[in-house]
């Protein structure tokens, strides 16, 4: 039966409790029988996304628009899984913390599922990404302090509820790896794909995916070049101070799954560069000038892609860009 277990040691727990980590402090993995498959009661109407060729400054490149869910960003792949396996379960109230899209993802599936929803976030949080979580009714827990503070926050309200996190709760890959499968339904294995990582969410279920079929494309991840600690881990290299950045969505200072990351990558024989700010909002100007409108952070991985392929590549190679998140979001 579909359970969480232990990544250090093996320890076996269910989903429906409110142990979000061993008590070994080592991070949970998802158990599933070849066969178990979540059962989808609660929908907003999810879609099949769907991948676009464009020419980029002389490079043809798939653009796979994942911002066309039903809350603006593929987050909702995530927040379907769970929600639903949770619907199931007879869980009647979750918290979480984030300000930004998996925030919307849960207070919209909780909405539709008739879950209690509590969104944990800092009190500095930019009142125009507060507006889509208060529309779904999620009652908005504003912490002082900074995001740490929000961090033990949580924590805390987690010893007494259910805690849907979008990095400890394994639920979420499992919905995010059906980007992969849509992607191999539409152009098949790519050879490329190119995404922005800040917790791995995306990173992580598109590894998962592709890993059971069988075929990893690589993966090259794309972090900005104010806070970078994946790309700092995996090329044993400082890029100096911490700062903030336009691309607010893959700020993570301290990303839980970092290893498991760094391994997705190599077992990819992937790469992790950086981007600065300046070549990311360039990036998300580029794609609006063609129609396509993306929040601020997906321009990161278009930026990426532009800078990994600078020099040009064999035409043949099949490269895919998600585009994570729709730029009406702020
Ligand atoms: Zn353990």
């Amino acid at each position: 039966m579909m359970h969480f277990y232990c990544s250090r040691c093996e320890k076996d727990y269910p989903i429906e409790g409110l142990d979000y980590q061993c008590e070994c402090g080592g991070l949970f993995q998802l158990y599933k029988e070849e066969d178990e498959k979540i059962t989808a009661t609660v929908s907003l109407g999810e879609v099949k996304t769907p991948i676009i060729k464009r020419i980029l400054q002389g490079r043809e490149i798939y653009l796979k628009l994942d911002y066309m869910q039903p809350t603006g960003s593929f987050k909702d792949r995530g927040a379907f899984a769970v929600i639903n396996k949770l619907k199931e379960l007879g869980i009647n109230e979750i918290v979480e913390d984030s300000s930004g899209n998996a925030g919307a993802a849960f207070a919209g599936y909780c909405a539709a599922a008739g879950i209690k929803c509590n969104i944990y976030l800092p009190e500095s949080t930019s009142p125009g990404k507060i507006k889509q979580i208060n529309a779904y009714k999620a009652n908005v827990v504003k912490v002082p302090g900074t995001r740490d503070d929000t961090a033990k926050a949580i924590l805390k309200a987690a010893k007494t509820t259910y805690y849907a996190s979008h990095v400890y709760n394994p639920l979420f890959f499992e919905g995010t790896k059906s980007l992969a499968f849509e992607i191999y339904e539409q152009i098949g294995i790519p050879d490329y794909i190119v995404v922005p990582a800040g917790n791995g969410t995306m990173l992580l279920g598109i590894y998962k995916g592709f890993k059971e079929m069988g075929r990893l494309p690589r993966i090259i991840v794309v972090q900005s070049r104010n806070c970078a600690p994946v790309f700092s881990k995996f090329k044993n290299q400082s890029v100096g101070e911490m700062k903030p950045t336009a691309a607010e969505g893959i700020a993570i200072q301290e990303p839980k799954r970092i290893d498991e990351m760094i391994e997705a990558v190599t077992d990819s024989k992937g790469d992790i560069i950086v981007v600065d700010d300046v070549e990311v909002i360039k990036a998300q100007e580029m794609l609006g000038e063609m129609g396509i409108y993306i929040e601020v952070t997906s321009g990161a991985a278009v930026a990426g892609m532009l800078q990994y392929f600078k020099d040009g590549y064999d035409n043949k190679l099949n490269i895919v860009v998600p585009l994570t998140g729709m730029g009406l979001k702020k």
